[in-house]
């Protein structure tokens, strides 16, 4: 059996970490209902106080007034997020070099061997490190330490907020007993499903699986995950400085207005595109979505949804899109604009995990839109595009001089999967 710490691995992330911006900014609305979300008209981040007024996340501004009167409405404040997760990052690595920058709001270290150069137990310093961020920049942080970032990822969603969790290796068994299979990173809503269908709740259960059957079931990314659940240590720290964006929008007024759903969908459908284009030049994923469209009266209509895993292929974000836009889309109005907004943003490289196939899926799309990005760049945007894009790109006027547009099927049964090769010009 090792010692208690074969690798020190600390995850620390920030409660209600917007708000918790906007409260360090202006301390006098601490303990109040906040939101933060006034630009987009819907709530993208609200404090405790605020969910506990029932408050949820996407709820319609115009909605938040009229049930909870009292509640603060600011707008978001990209540019001050980014410092205070800049200074974040600053604190953390007072204590070790080895930081990876995951989100706006989250961050690993390695502090293996730390324990010898600042005289202190790992917890001690795990401990240091929350208080500072505290103490400094006036926000609360919840931290987990373990002996790798399944696990302290774990950890530091045990207790919040401002909470801190111990998972060393002697403990690990017990901690994965107590912790349900979709609060395992890299589990979404789907793979859960499936998990549990196969008898698999909890981690403990994964955990426990035997290697052999694991081996022989899962792709490779989930038994990675399974060695870490053993206390190994696989996934290393990306410690390469990141951009710090909070999110990439992308919108589009229509040339005159429209109730004509098929080009609706369609100009959306464009504007994802873009948007997943500006993503991976940017080396991001998402998560969170939120689309609106915009109609001649100048109402907003929204919907918001939370991806199963975090991407920047566009047909993971239409594919939710398409069975939800009737809850968005009525005949009877006339729409002037549509857009998309992805947030969440998280490193390429830290691409969260997917099961039976899908992350063989996933590969081979990576290899398509990595070669559709280098056409793109050598001939212009949207030489080629998916064909639920067209009507809202030949509208953009898709002129091909007379060469041949060709459209070409990746999936002949799924619209979406179409892409189609043509000049806009
Ligand atoms: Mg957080």
């Amino acid at each position: 059996m090792p010692n208690s710490w074969p690798r020190a691995i600390v995850h620390i992330d920030g409660d209600c970490f917007f708000v918790a911006c906007e409260v360090a900014k202006n301390p006098k609305l601490k303990g109040r209902p906040v939101v933060v979300g006034a630009d987009r008209g819907i709530a993208c981040a609200m404090s405790y106080e605020a969910k506990a007024l029932g408050v949820t996340r996407g709820m319609p501004v115009g909605w938040i007034r009229k049930i909870c009167p009292s509640t603060i409405i600011l707008p978001e404040d990209p540019a001050s997020y980014t410092l205070y997760s800049r200074r974040m990052y600053e604190i953390v690595r007072r204590y070790t070099p080895e930081v990876e920058e995951y989100s706006i709001d989250e961050c690993f270290a390695d502090i293996t061997g730390m324990h010898r150069v600042l005289h202190k137990p790992y917890i001690e310093i795990a401990k240091e490190i929350q208080q500072t961020l505290k103490s400094e920049l006036g926000l609360d942080f919840s931290v987990g330490l373990s002996v790798n970032k399944v696990l302290a990822k774990i950890a530091s969603k045990k207790r919040k907020p401002n909470g801190f969790t111990v998972i060393d290796w002697p403990s690990i068994g017990d901690y994965l007993k107590t912790t349900s299979i979709q609060n395992l990173w890299g589990v979404g809503g789907q793979t859960a499903r499936q998990l549990y269908k196969l008898g698999i709740k909890t981690a403990s259960d994964f955990a426990t699986t035997a290697g052999t059957e694991i081996a022989k079931n899962f792709s490779k990314p989930y038994q990675e995950i399974w060695h870490e659940l053993q206390g190994k240590f696989i996934f290393l720290l990306n410690t390469k400085s990141q951009p710090n964006k909070t999110s990439i929008s992308k919108t589009k007024t229509f040339g005159t207005t429209s109730s004509d759903q098929h080009f609706v969908y369609s100009a959306l459908s464009a504007n994802i595109e873009g948007a997943c284009s500006k993503l991976r030049k940017s080396k991001l994923l998402t998560d969170k979505v939120s689309i609106f469209l915009k109609t001649q009266q100048f109402e907003y209509y929204h919907l918001d949804f939370v991806l199963p895993w975090p991407t920047a292929n566009p047909k993971d974000i239409l594919d939710i899109c398409h069975q939800r836009f009737a809850e968005v889309f009525s005949k009877d109005k006339k729409y002037r604009a549509t857009g998309v907004t992805l947030s969440g943003l998280k490193p390429a490289n830290t691409e969260t995990l997917n099961l039976f196939g899908e992350a063989i899926r996933k590969e081979n799309n990576k290899i398509i839109y990595h070669h559709i990005d280098l056409l793109d760049h050598r001939f212009g945007a949207n030489t080629i595009f998916l064909a639920s894009s067209l009507s809202a790109l030949k509208y953009q006027k898709i002129k091909d001089e007379g060469s041949s547009s060709k459209i070409f099927s990746l999936n002949k049964k799924r619209h979406l999967g179409l892409l189609s090769l043509g000049k806009v010009t």
